[in-house]
């Protein structure tokens, strides 16, 4: 494809995109293919000749379409948001187009400066301290893949820090409480922890701060060595918000390296009157939030930020010869590939950038204060429902809600939701009880469409 080809297809690709964006909120929301439809649609072997760009985007509408499900309709309540916008798709296609590798400072300067520059100003923007910024220290931020990697990554670096302390690997002990996100159990697993302590959770689906000091008594009774633990604010199932500033205190005095997991609420904390809960994550040793959640940055752009950079660096570093520099010698630039598992990485912080610079930080916040507005009033439209219970305070915009006939009327009303063809929630359920879960933030979700879901529910119940 020559440059002129690619800016002709290029234009009808931006033009497919509008588009889509325009008609999302008419497509039947979830995708109904068999398993296996889709791939039948396809040739048995990759073509031989060339094929003309315009069958390749025929086949988007005819072979694509039907096998998506549409996370960015703005009837879509499921799981977490991962809402996606102009500023962040097209940031991604330039990244795509530049197609610099920033492993290496060396290897592409702005990559490397943009990222660790952005990210000091989500320092500031989510209320965070000082030192969480690489321009401070001695702490700083990296752009990860998912909020899952960064968990996996902060447990194997307590790890190494531990056995560095003379701890032998087979007593290490991580924490979390039950209600924390998979990734907390399967990140201990991948960093070799033999013990994982999946602790109480009180009435809110909090930590209980007294479950966590007690099992690391208990533990450091029996000759573990406790390592590491890891709060939540917003836990996937119902938000439910840890208490951070007692786990800081347990974690300090026992030396456990403490993480805070604000995988999808971190964007909340763009607006000041929601930081009290995360108080006391400015003593934790790492934190970490997902822009591609619920900050208009489309999958993938997960954020870390650790205390201290120098053991993160220390567990993963490992120099070839290939990659020595006179740059990376002097000491005075950030190599981004000591930060993380892969050596290559892509140029992520461009469409944060934009989507910081496009909205501006008080358009992010005013959206973000709509989406918790428009939750908070769902939630008050529950509590006066006679045949309605919420199941957990509402949380920043989660609302989980049951049925109070129990739960076979709970899962009938989650079906009756999920048959309106533009609308989309989750069914889960906490132990034996069923709920439905409602989350809000899409990027066209507005009060009308949340005035839909609220028709939808109060139809049903
Ligand atoms: C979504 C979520 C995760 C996982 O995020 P990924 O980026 O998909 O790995 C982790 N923790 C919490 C609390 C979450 O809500």
């Amino acid at each position: 494809m020559t440059p002129e080809e690619f800016r002709r297809h290029g234009h009808d690709v931006v033009e497919w995109v509008a588009a889509y964006m325009e008609r999302v909120r008419e497509l039947p929301i979830v995708s109904t293919v068999n398993p296996g439809e889709i791939r039948a649609r396809l040739p048995d072997a990759a073509p031989e000749e060339p094929e003309p760009f315009a069958a390749l985007l025929r086949d988007l509408d005819e072979i694509v379409l039907p096998g998506i499900t549409h996370w960015q309709a703005p009837g879509w309540f499921a799981y977490f948001p991962a809402n996606a916008s102009g500023p962040s798709i097209l940031a991604e296609l330039v990244a795509a187009g530049l197609g610099a590798q920033g492993m290496l400072w060396a290897t592409s300067p702005a990559v490397t400066e943009i990222e660790a520059h952005v990210l000091d100003w989500l320092v500031d923007l989510l209320g965070l301290p000082q030192h969480f910024k690489t321009a401070v220290g001695p702490g700083g931020g990296v752009i990860q893949t998912s909020a899952s990697d960064s968990t996996h990554l902060v447990h194997v670096v307590a790890r190494d820090r531990a056995v560095g302390d003379g701890a032998s690997i087979e007593h290490l002990v991580a924490y979390g409480s039950w209600q924390a996100h998979s990734s907390v159990e399967r990140g201990a697993r991948v960093a070799g922890f033999s013990h994982v302590r999946l602790l109480d959770a009180d009435d809110a689906l909090a930590l209980r701060a007294g479950a966590l000091r007690d099992a690391v008594e208990q533990d450091r009774a029996a000759g573990l060595v406790p390592t590491i633990v890891t709060s939540a604010v917003g836990t996937t199932a119902t938000g439910a918000v840890d208490p951070v500033a007692a786990v800081a205190e347990i974690a300090g005095k026992y030396g456990l390296w403490h993480h805070v997991d604000a995988a999808w609420a971190g964007s909340a904390m763009l607006c000041e009157e929601q930081r009290a809960h995360q108080a006391g994550a400015e003593r934790a040793d790492s934190y970490t939030f997902n822009p591609h959640k619920w900050l208009f940055t489309n999958f993938d752009c997960n954020v870390l930020w650790v205390a201290d950079r120098a053991p993160l660096i220390t567990s993963l570093s490992i120099l070839p010869p290939y990659l020595r520099n006179a740059a990376s010698e002097s000491g005075e630039v950030i190599d981004y590939r000591d930060w993380h598992v892969p050596l290559g990485r892509r140029f992520r912080a461009l469409k944060l950038w934009w989507v910081l610079r496009s909205y501006g930080a008080g358009g992010l916040r005013r959206h973000v204060r709509e989406h918790i507005a428009l939750a908070a009033e769902l939630g008050r439209r529950l509590d006066e429902h006679p045949r309605l219970e919420r199941v957990a305070p509402v949380s920043f915009a989660l609302v989980c809600f049951r049925h109070a006939d129990g739960n076979p009327a709970t899962e009938a009303l989650a079906a009756a939701i999920n048959a309106h063809p533009d609308l989309y929630v989750t069914p889960s359920a906490i132990g034996d009880m069923r709920f439905v879960r409602v989350a809000v933030g899409q990027t066209q979700t507005t009060a009308e469409d949340v005035e839909r879901l609220w028709k939808a529910i109060t139809d049903a119940a």
